[in-house]
């Protein structure tokens, strides 16, 4: 059976993550392998609507930093519930699906788990988060059954 080394949880810090977390610890735990968690923030602003020198308006700079504060609060208060080192922490921003295809390259992990859905719903199944990780993966992909 393949072991594996390095597995990236992505979590959509909605009420499932907890479960998703948990899910990717055990495997972890199971393969004797490094456990990274990734929350991707997606951007504010469409590039369309960047300035010319591609950086975000400055009036909404407060806005994203209070959006990032708030998501590494609740990815810290996540990572606490298994010991997840902070470094091992890690919040990107940019467009999920892409962001965490070249993050499983970077750093390089041999398996991503994600959640069957998160915060959009069953409804929103194809066409979601997970199904585009799946999609363009060029590791293993655990989706990890949420219930409602
Ligand atoms: P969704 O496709 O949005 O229903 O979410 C399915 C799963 O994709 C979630 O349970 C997470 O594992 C992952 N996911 C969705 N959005 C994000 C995000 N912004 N950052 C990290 N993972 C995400």
């Amino acid at each position: 059976m393949t072991t594996y080394q390095h597995i990236l949880v992505a979590l959509d810090l909605s009420e499932h993550s907890l479960f998703v977390l948990k899910k990717a610890h055990e495997l972890a735990q199971q393969n004797h392998a490094k456990l990274s968690a990734i929350h991707v923030i997606e951007p504010l602003v469409e590039s369309s609507h960047l300035a010319f020198d591609g950086t975000i308006s400055t009036d909404l700079l407060p806005v994203q930093d209070e959006i990032e504060a708030s998501a590494k609060k609740k990815l810290s208060k996540l990572a606490a519930s298994i010991d997840l080192a902070e470094e091992n922490q890690l919040i990107q921003i940019g467009r999920p699906a892409d962001t965490i295809h070249q993050l499983s390259k970077d750093l390089p992990c041999d398996l991503i788990v994600v959640g069957s859905h998160g915060r959009r719903g069953l409804s929103l199944l194809f066409g979601s988060t997970a199904n585009a990780v799946l999609h363009g993966a060029t590791c293993d992909v655990l989706a990890a059954r949420v219930n409602d």
